[in-house]
């Protein structure tokens, strides 16, 4: 029996050589070889005579080469290679270039041809064939499939090596897929998949093993994330709250609310009002006005006798959001406290005190309010404004601390479907897809080093205006001392160059009292231009900053840097946002190009996760998202779909993987995550 964790160098030919061009693929195990999927097929299993072939088609020929191949050297030093072949239909000329390993093709000899014809004055060619020997081995007369590749790889190696591991090792594969889901969901067993998804016979078989293989991947990565949220959460009996009129604080609010807002808040009422608990995730892109939504839903509980917490990643934010709405409730009689960090102790057993005995209806404040020794005389209504600022871990720590209260998140996250299915899959989704009137697109151009000049003269344009600018740097906020070093750097070299303006440094690892002392300085604009790290990326609203600055833009995800665009482009001016790059490469450009171009977050979000992958979808891989061997997030849905309700399922029956019929399952998911998400 062959171990599939040995080294590929133990297969015939690959020496130590060869065995490194593996591993820059990422291959080092037998097992990583025939787990290495193709990315795409070409189609010769059907062959055409000379006769038929037509300019533009890429086909696959039988013929019999006239004699070896001739070349000839141009004047610029291209080498050309001509060879004429036929069959029993005519003749026609294949052409190499720059390829001396044509040299070897024999001459009267059987060979398949498979390439793209093209015309040369009034003749067809076949330009660049792949070329074999009839009845040697498996590349043509079937469908053959494409590799990724790198440097020196090519894809005949990858072919031969993937068939001869295959060979050695197919008999000796063990099933990894519960008997009782291969039968119930008519799933193709694992050799065949193996087998099937490399050299697929035909067009069925490699639908067959594909569908089998990308079922597998979806269903492991769903189990192993629903079993780090400790297990499917069975909607527990929750609270009824009454239908109450909402009409006096619509009616404190300066707006109406957008259609979007109102949909999203009947969907929340409905939940509140039913006798499950509510688990709801609330998406909408930055400056939706998420916030609003949040109020009305806590005034609800609160008017059905509840009291509410409504946590925020940031004291800056929470401090915002009780701004706001304290001086919405203040006229309604809705008492709410405000509890950070900084909170002076006196004032924070006043809180307390006042929590447990009901005085307070709503509770603004970070994470550390749930956790703390908080306690409330009848808490109903948990809404976590996440911000995309917490994982799936985090999450679970909550749904324990409060039981049995309707649980309400929202994120400015636009997350495409797919990944919404995978990350949130037992959650009801909403969505506020509109903006409230008026808001102005934000002009966002991306520059390179060359404009830096123009920049600064335009930033000290926009504040002798009278408005203010962000300057935000990609650090990420590991030490201290690396932290304010670096945003020093930027402080001096801005200092120098923007003459007259009022500057301040901002970062996540200052005092609590610090930052809200330069974000109130910021906010009445004692300060013009405001140099921090992504601190600033949760929801602070200062209408009259207008202008962003993104340094090293390239190093953000599309998705946080649209969320930082949101912080400007809040009142009635223009707004601009000019992202700094430093780097050549093509899918940089390609990402700044989407967000000079669109405004939309669900778009960006979608284009995001094209360019890059899932795995690097929330920027410094946030969510753990592994990338994708064979599953596809935007054609794969359908599955997707089947597999989260199977998922569910097995869960709900066996809690945590240990049933006997679940094993393999187990074992599976333990190996592939091991390490990674410290199961
Ligand atoms: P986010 O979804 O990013 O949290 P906010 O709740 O902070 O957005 O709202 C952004 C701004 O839009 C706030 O100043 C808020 O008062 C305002 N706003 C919210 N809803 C409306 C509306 N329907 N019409 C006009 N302005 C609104
Ligand atoms: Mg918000």
């Amino acid at each position: 029996m062959v171990d599939l964790n040995k080294d590929i160098q133990y297969l015939k030919g690959i020496g130590p050589n060869r065995k490194l061009l593996f591993n820059r693929l990422g291959i080092y195990t037998v097992n990583d070889l025939i787990t290495y999927f193709p990315r795409g097929y070409e189609d010769r299993s059907s062959f055409k005579t000379i006769s038929e072939l037509i300019e533009g088609d890429t086909v696959c020929v039988k013929v019999e080469t006239t004699s070896k191949v001739k070349s000839i050297r141009t004047r610029n030093r291209l080498m050309i290679y001509k060879l004429l072949v036929k069959d029993n239909t005519g003749v026609i000329t294949c052409i190499w270039f720059n390829n001396k390993y044509v040299e070897n093709i024999k001459a009267e000899h059987e060979y398949i041809m498979y390439g793209k014809v093209t015309r040369q004055g009034n003749e067809l060619v076949i330009t660049q064939p792949e070329y074999e020997e009839v009845n040697v081995n498996n590349k043509t007369g079937r469908i053959v499939p494409v590799y990724s590749l790198t440097e020196k790889m090519n894809q005949n190696i990858l072919r031969k090596e993937i068939s001869i591991a295959l060979e050695v090792v197919i008999k000796d594969i063990e099933e990894t897929m519960p008997e009782y889901i291969l039968e119930q969901y008519d799933l193709a067993d694992i050799k065949f998949a193996l087998q099937n998804i490399h050299f697929p016979e035909k067009d069925e078989s490699f639908f067959y093993a594909r569908y089998r293989l990308v079922f597998e991947e979806l269903l492991h990565l769903q189990l192993m994330l629903l079993l780090l949220k400790n297990g499917v959460k069975n909607r527990e009996k929750g609270i009824v709250f009454k239908n109450v009129s909402t009409d006096e604080i619509l009616n404190q609010l300066a707006f109406t609310l957008t259609n979007a807002q109102t949909r999203v808040l009947e969907e929340i009422f409905k939940d509140m009002e039913s006798d499950k608990c509510m688990n709801r995730l609330l998406q909408g892109d930055v400056g939706s006005g998420k916030t609003i939504v949040a109020g009305i839903s806590m005034f609800k509980a609160v008017k059905n006798g509840y009291q509410c917490v409504l946590m925020a990643p940031t004291a800056i934010l929470a401090a915002q959001h009780y701004d706001t709405l304290k001086n919405i409730y203040v006229s309604i009689g809705v008492k709410c406290g405000l509890l950070i960090g900084s909170t002076p102790k006196k004032e924070k057993e006043k809180i307390l005190e006042d929590l447990k005995n009901g005085n307070i209806d709503i509770l603004i404040g970070t994470h550390a309010i749930i956790e703390d020794n908080v306690v409330f005389k009848n808490l109903g209504l948990v809404i976590t404004d996440e911000q995309h600022r917490f994982g799936v871990r985090q999450r679970s720590k909550l749904s324990a601390k409060a039981q049995n209260v309707d649980i309400l998140i929202m994120t400015a996250t636009p997350i495409p479907r797919t990944l919404g299915l995978i990350l949130y899959g037992d959650m009801d989704i909403s969505v506020i897809d509109e903006l409230p009137p008026g808001r102005k697109k934000i002009d966002t151009f991306a520059i390179t080093k060359d404009k830096e000049e123009r920049l600064n003269k335009f930033i000290v344009k926009n504040v002798q205006e009278g408005k203010q600018v962000y300057i935000v740097c990609a650090l990420i906020e590991e030490s201290e001392s690396i932290i304010a070093k670096s945003l020093n750097e930027r402080y001096e070299y801005y200092s120098s160059v923007l003459n007259e303006c009022r500057i301040a440094v901002l970062h996540g690892r200052m005092k609590n009292t610090e930052k809200t002392a330069v974000m109130n300085d910021f906010k009445n604009g004692d300060i013009d231009v405001l140099i921090s790290t992504t601190v600033i990326e949760v929801g602070v609203d200062v209408p009259n900053a207008t202008l962003m600055v993104i340094e090293n833009a390239e190093r953000f995800g599309l998705a946080q840097l649209h969320q930082l665009r949101g912080r400007v482009g809040r009142g009635s001016d223009k707004s601009y946002c000019i992202l700094k790059y430093d780097s050549s490469s093509i899918l940089v450009k390609q990402r700044m190009n989407v967000m000079e171009k669109t405004n939309n977050g669900f778009e960006i979000s979608e284009k995001d996760l094209e360019l890059r992958g899932p795995g690097d979808f929330f920027g410094v891989n946030q969510h753990g998202l592994p990338d994708f061997k064979i599953a596809n997030l935007f054609t794969d849905m359908n599955v997707l779909k089947i597999v989260q309700e199977i998922a569910f399922k097995i869960l709900a029956k066996d809690k945590n993987l240990e049933a006997e019929e679940n094993m393999l399952l187990k074992k599976a998911i333990y190996a592939k995550y091991k390490g990674k998400l410290e199961l």
